[in-house]
């Protein structure tokens, strides 16, 4: 359910569009996975949107981030979070169960990784791919997105799940990482993110090198390459 094909309650799409979202989705998440509401009772369904970067500003970091990449970085979070707030507040009023997942919050510094990984409910959704940066690709803004999660058990059109991966033989981003914390390996669905990823190498490359940007939660250069991005840069000019 992305935006050229949502279906679903009226009031969710009229909602979504009276907020800009243009891709969004429902993800049936069904196994228990998610983190659990007040009662320790999980759920079975998800929202997943994307929110989409300045294509400007990402095209501008193919050598590191900077000062607007970081704020822009920090405005698109609020702003998933303002609405992931008002989604699940709403989806209460209507009587179902809801939670929202903060946008980039990293619950467990230790393992680096947050309470449920947003990728996870957009690829189950269908709004894209893992690409080889371990970064959601979208056909339409490429991984020049942020992701907003809210957790629900109102029994959503989902899907269908993205099942392969778009990038092809392509390796931009594995050969542009400085921290060579990217294996090449090519996304499936239920991948550990181990085999894409070397999580410690790229936090601590962020912290060693861009600290002074949100103490070292931002990079960016292996999207910034990415074609699939750089095609929407070249379709806003
Ligand atoms: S965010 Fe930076 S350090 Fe991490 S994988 Fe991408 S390019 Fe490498
Ligand atoms: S740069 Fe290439 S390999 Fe990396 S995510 Fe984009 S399309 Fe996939």
């Amino acid at each position: 359910m992305s935006s050229s094909t949502a279906s679903g309650p009226s009031w969710l799409i009229q909602w979504m569009q009276e907020r800009g979202i243009v891709l969004w989705g429902a993800a049936n998440l069904g196994d228990g996975c998610t983190p659990p509401d007040d009662q320790g009772r999980g759920f079975p369904f998800a929202v997943s949107w994307a929110v989409p970067l300045s294509p400007r500003i990402m095209a501008r970091i193919r050598n590191g981030p900077n000062r607007d990449y970081a704020d822009e970085y920090a405005r698109v979070n609020d702003r998933i979070n303002e609405t992931s707030r008002e989604l699940a507040t709403e989806l209460a009023r209507r009587g179902y169960r809801s939670k929202p997942l903060e946008a980039s919050a990293r619950t467990d510094p230790v393992r680096i990784r947050g309470d449920f990984p947003h990728k996870t409910a957009a690829t189950r959704a269908g709004l894209g791919w893992i690409g080889r940066h371990c970064q959601l690709v979208t056909r339409r803004f490429g991984s020049w997105v942020r992701l907003g999660t809210v957790f629900t058990d109102l029994a959503l059109p989902c899907g269908p799940p993205m099942e392969r991966h778009f990038c092809g033989s392509c390796a931009r981003c594995v050969e542009a990482c400085p921290a060579g914390a990217l294996t090449g390996a090519a996304w499936y669905p239920g991948m550990p993110r181990e085999e894409i990823l070397d999580v410690y190498a790229c936090d601590g490359w962020k912290k060693e090198h861009w600290y002074r940007f949100h103490k070292g939660h931002v990079c960016g250069i292996c999207s910034s390459v990415c074609p699939y991005g750089l095609k929407f840069l070249g379709r806003t000019r």
